[in-house]
C-alpha cells in the first residue's frame, strides 16, 4: 500500500526525504526578449511628441555608449515635463537591461527527486547555492526552474552567463511549507510578482492533471493575478493563457506596469493588490473598512472581461514573489476577508 496516497499534501511535504544529489542541467532558455528596436522607437516617438529631438538618439543607432544622462539633461533644458523625462528614462533601463533576464532551467536528477507542488530545491551551480522553486509538476521527471537575473547577483550573474546544457550542478531539496492544499470547494487565488509564479505554476499544472480543479463536477474558480513590469517578463504567459483559453473557470489575470510604453497593451496596470480588488465581489467588501492605500480602488473595474467574481471568505489565497511585495499582498489579502487559515505565502528575500 502507498501510505503517502493517504496523506495530505502538507504532511507528504513533512514527510518528504531532504536528498543531496548530482544533477544534469538540460536547457537553459531564455523566456524573456531583447527588445532594444521597439525601446529605441518608443524614446524617439517620446522625444518627436515632446520638446525633444528624435535625432539625439543618433549616438544609440550608431552603436556607441549613449549617455542618457546627457539626454536627460537636454530634455530639462528645453523644459520637458518629469513625467516625459521619467518614462525615457524606465525606457532607457530596459534598454540597458542586459539580455536574457529571464531564463527557465531544466536539471535531470536520476533518481528523480520527489516533491509535492509548491516547494523549492536548493540548486548550487558555479559554487553558490541557491533557494529556487520548482515550477513544473512532480509528474514530470526534471526539474523546471524559473530564473530572474539580478544585477550584481553572485549566483545569477555566473548562471546567466556560464550556465548550459550539459552542466552539473548539486541539486539538495525539496524544501518548503507553502503547498497545494488538498483538493476543496474552495475556489484558489494565486497572487505573484514576476518568477514569484514558479511554484504556482506547479500547482496549477499539477491541479488540472489531477482533476483537483473540479469537486464532485462542479469547478472551482481558480484565479492567477500576475505583476511584472513588461509583457515578456511574464513567466508562463502562453501557458496561462491556454489553461485561460481551456477553461472557463481558469482566470489569468497579467498586470503591467511599464508595458504601456511600449505597445498598446490594455491589460491591468496597477499593483497586483490593487487589481484584486476589481474582481472581488462587490458585496464581499462593502462594509469592509480598506486601508486607505487600497480605499481608492474599491470601486475600480476590471479591465478583462471576466464573469464570475471572488468571494474571499470562500477562496484559499497563496502569495509569492519578493517578501516585502508578499507582505503587502497578505496584508491585502487579510483586509479584504481572506481568512488566515486558508493563506500560505512565501517571500523569495
Ligand atoms: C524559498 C525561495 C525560493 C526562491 N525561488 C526563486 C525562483 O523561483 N526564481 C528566482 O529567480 N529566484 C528565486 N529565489 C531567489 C533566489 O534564491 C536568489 O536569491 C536569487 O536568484 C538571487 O541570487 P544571486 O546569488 O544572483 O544574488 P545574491 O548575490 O544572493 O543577492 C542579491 C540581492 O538580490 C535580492 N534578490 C533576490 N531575488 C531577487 C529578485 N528576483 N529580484 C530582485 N532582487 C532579488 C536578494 O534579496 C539580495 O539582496 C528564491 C528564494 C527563496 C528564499
Amino acid at each position: 500500500m502507498d501510505v503517502s496516497r493517504h496523506m495530505s499534501q502538507h504532511e507528504r511535504a513533512e514527510s518528504m526525504r531532504l536528498v543531496t544529489d548530482d544533477g544534469t542541467v538540460t536547457l537553459v532558455e531564455a523566456m524573456d526578449e531583447s527588445r532594444n528596436d521597439e525601446i529605441l522607437a518608443a524614446v524617439r516617438d517620446q522625444l518627436s511628441r515632446s520638446v525633444g529631438d528624435p535625432s539625439w538618439l543618433r549616438a544609440v543607432d550608431s552603436g556607441a555608449d549613449y549617455e542618457w544622462g546627457r539626454l536627460y539633461e537636454r530634455l530639462r533644458e528645453a523644459d520637458a515635463s518629469q513625467e516625459r523625462i521619467d518614462a525615457i528614462r524606465t525606457l532607457a533601463e530596459r534598454f540597458e537591461r542586459p539580455y536574457p533576464s529571464l531564463t527557465r532551467v531544466r536539471v535531470a536528477v536520476d533518481p528523480p527527486i520527489d516533491f509535492v507542488p509548491g516547494q523549492y530545491v536548493t540548486l548550487r551551480a558555479h559554487g553558490t547555492p541557491r533557494a529556487y522553486s520548482i515550477a513544473n509538476s512532480p509528474s514530470e521527471d526534471e526539474l523546471e526552474l524559473c530564473i530572474r537575473r539580478v544585477p550584481g547577483g553572485r549566483l545569477t550573474s555566473e548562471l546567466f552567463v556560464h550556465s548550459k546544457s550539459g552542466d552539473s550542478v548539486v541539486v539538495r531539496g525539496p524544501n518548503g511549507e507553502m503547498v497545494l492544499d488538498d483538493p476543496s470547494e474552495k475556489d484558489m487565488v494565486f497572487l505573484a510578482t514576476s518568477t514569484g509564479v514558479a511554484p504556482f505554476k506547479s500547482m496549477i499544472d499539477y491541479t488540472f492533471e489531477q482533476g483537483w480543479d473540479t469537486v464532485d463536477g462542479d469547478p472551482r474558480d481558480i484565479w492567477l493575478f500576475l505583476g511584472c513590469g513588461w509583457e515578456d517578463d511574464l513567466p508562463y504567459d502562453a501557458q496561462f493563457r491556454a489553461y485561460d483559453r481551456e477553461y472557463d473557470h481558469f482566470h489569468y489575470v497579467p498586470t503591467l506596469s511599464r508595458e504601456r510604453l511600449l505597445t498598446e497593451w490594455d491589460g491591468e496596470t496597477n499593483y497586483v493588490q490593487q487589481v484584486l480588488l476589481a474582481y472581488i465581489e462587490s458585496d464581499a467588501i462593502a462594509d469592509v473598512e480598506l486601508p486607505s492605500s487600497l480605499s481608492a480602488y474599491r470601486s475600480a473595474r476590471p479591465r478583462q472581461d471576466v464573469d464570475a467574481r471572488i468571494d474571499p471568505a470562500e477562496s484559499e489565497l497563496y502569495a509569492c514573489g519578493m517578501s516585502a511585495m508578499v507582505r503587502v499582498l497578505v496584508r491585502a489579502g487579510r483586509a479584504v476577508g481572506f481568512e488566515d487559515a486558508e493563506m500560505q505565502y512565501e517571500g523569495f528575500g
